[in-house]
């Protein structure tokens, strides 16, 4: 009989899971480490953070390791103006007339709030 690993489901409760059942993850960007696993009562992803010291006792157990960092774009330069909560209320506005794809189609990338400067 292999090992088994007793984590918790918020729906659940404790649940007894093989190591395949879960995934250990060390993210490059921060060092954050966590776990996860679908629960095999109510099939919900479960991800829990969790020291380094566990994901290495999962690791040696035969838990997968995933390896993963915050996406490239998070260190692009935005230049543009922060998106606001007036923009939110323009966008919805625009989206509630039943126009709203052909308008946005005929206004191509000035769309999105490019402004005209000159
Ligand atoms: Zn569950």
């Amino acid at each position: 009989m292999g090992t088994t690993i007793r984590a918790t489901c918020p729906n659940c409760g404790d649940v007894e899971l093989g190591v395949a059942d879960l995934t250990a993850l060390l993210c490059s960007t921060n060092d954050a480490a966590s776990y996860s696993f679908r629960c095999p009562g109510c099939m919900v992803l479960v991800t829990k953070s969790t020291g380094r010291r566990v994901v290495d006792v999962l690791v040696s157990s035969g838990v997968e390791l995933r390896r993963w960092r915050f996406p490239a774009e998070l260190e692009e330069p935005h230049n543009g103006q922060a998106f606001a909560p007036a923009d939110v209320v323009a966008l919805r506005e625009d989206l509630s007339r039943s126009d709203w794809y052909a308008r946005l189609v005929a206004a191509g990338s000035g769309f999105a709030g490019d402004s005209e400067e000159g």
